[in-house]
């Protein structure tokens, strides 16, 4: 028996089956490439799910980490650490927001937005009644509050009744938003660029009309930036690029580049009518082993242009994609912004994704037709031609 088979099977022995996982083991990492345990390897174009944006082993990266080991990994947080305050200063810089709360993954940042926009709304009317817009498909995590303003209806059905109201609306469809709003409307949530639903990324009519909706009820705009925030898209956050400013925004994935670590923040209104003490917590969120990765990869972020690189490459990628959508008739259309690709197919993504695992590249699938592309934000031209050079040979079998 191979090494793979037997880590397999005494995985699927012990480990709840909620995934069926690729039959690969995984073991190491370098750069944009990936290699299993019988060492072969792929070409990474799916980051571990859109986690690894400075791409695998980076010295600097693993360097810090191992310092902060040595030092002190967890405190709680009844103390201070100078790793997480350093975090919190340089992610209130480049988010623009006011207020951080550091969480553990991207399902317990969504539970923090969302339990300090009912707050906030409870703070203004005493009210237990209040109501939420979310987005047809929409993903927000699989944790229950998280669940309830996720569109998926197969991930829900099962868990319902969840969190208070929540009604979905149908993304780039001002008025389906306008039809949902009522006096208990407090909050709506989406993402910039709609992620495992398909890549959708929000138009800019539409998230400034539902921006100014917001402003002029004082609704609170949640912006979901947890797959497409940081420089995925060219732009710290994406929603950086139009004329809007969240409320509360959520961020995780690429936060910790392999670390986990999410994190809710918070405008000065939303901040000073929302949690106090006592409203909200967590025994790991922001400890110092946390804090130290979330530092070094702002600070590499900077030192490294990381969001210039994706701007400068974008172009390239999307010629290369395009190309594929004009040589062959199974590819519909490409859609998405910066390193967040979709191609909409005729034919199933999975066999797409299967096929590229077979040549050595990992691409992964959104919604029901989509496959979807989230290299690491530090390829180069290189990589670009041989993820083409492999999808065209995949796609020239499977047409
Ligand atoms: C991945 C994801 C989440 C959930 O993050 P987890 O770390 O898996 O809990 C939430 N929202 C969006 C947009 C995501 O892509």
């Amino acid at each position: 028996m191979s090494k793979m088979t037997q880590i397999i099977d005494k995985s699927e022995e012990n480990i709840l089956h909620t995934y069926n996982r690729f039959q690969i083991v995984l073991d190491h990492g370098d750069g944009v490439n990936l290699y299993d345990a019988d060492g072969k390897e792929y070409l990474d174009f799916f980051s571990g799910i859109g986690v690894f944006a400075l791409g695998h082993n980076m010295p600097e990266y693993t360097e810090a980490l191992k310092e902060q080991i040595d030092k002190i990994m967890h405190i709680s947080n009844l103390f201070y650490n100078e790793p997480t305050a350093n975090a919190a200063e340089k992610l209130i810089k480049v988010s623009g927001m006011n207020k951080v709360f550091f969480t553990n993954s991207g399902a317990e940042a969504v539970e923090g937005a969302l339990k300090a926009a009912i707050k906030y709304a409870y703070n203004k009317d005493g009210k237990h009644d209040h109501e939420i817009i979310a987005m047809d498909h929409s993903f927000h995590g699989r944790t229950c509050g998280a669940l309830a303003v996720t569109g998926k209806l197969a991930y829900r059905e099962a868990f319902e009744p969840l969190i208070s109201k929540v009604n979905f609306a149908k993304m780039n469809n001002l008025q389906s938003v306008l039809d949902l709003i009522n006096d208990k409307t407090c909050a709506i949530i989406m993402e910039t660029v709609q992620g495992e639903g398909g890549i959708y990324p929000a138009d800019k009519e539409f998230i400034e009309g539902i921006y100014k909706l917001c402003q002029e009820k004082d609704i609170l705009l949640i912006l979901d930036e947890i797959q497409c925030g940081l420089g995925r898209t060219g732009y710290t956050y994406a929603w950086q690029q139009y004329d809007v400013k969240p409320d509360i925004m959520t961020t995780a994935k690429a936060l910790g580049n392999g670390v986990p670590v999410g994190a809710f923040l918070m405008n000065e209104k939303v901040a000073a009518n929302s949690l106090v003490a006592g409203d909200h917590g967590t025994t790991y969120g922001g400890n110092p082993f946390a804090g130290a990765a979330v530092n070094k990869v702002l600070e590499l972020f900077e030192t490294k242009d990381i969001v210039g690189h994706v701007r400068e490459l974008t172009p390239y990628l999307e010629e290369k994609l395009d190309a594929l959508v004009g040589k062959y008739d199974c590819i519909k259309e490409r859609r998405g912004q910066g390193f967040m690709q979709g191609l909409e197919l005729t034919i199933k993504p999975g066999d797409v994704v299967n096929k590229g695992i077979e040549k050595g590249i990992f691409t992964i699938t959104a919604g029901t037709n989509v496959l979807r592309l989230l290299p690491p934000l530090v390829i180069e031209k290189k990589d670009i031609d041989k993820m083409y050079d492999i999808l065209d040979s995949v796609f020239a079998e499977l047409a």
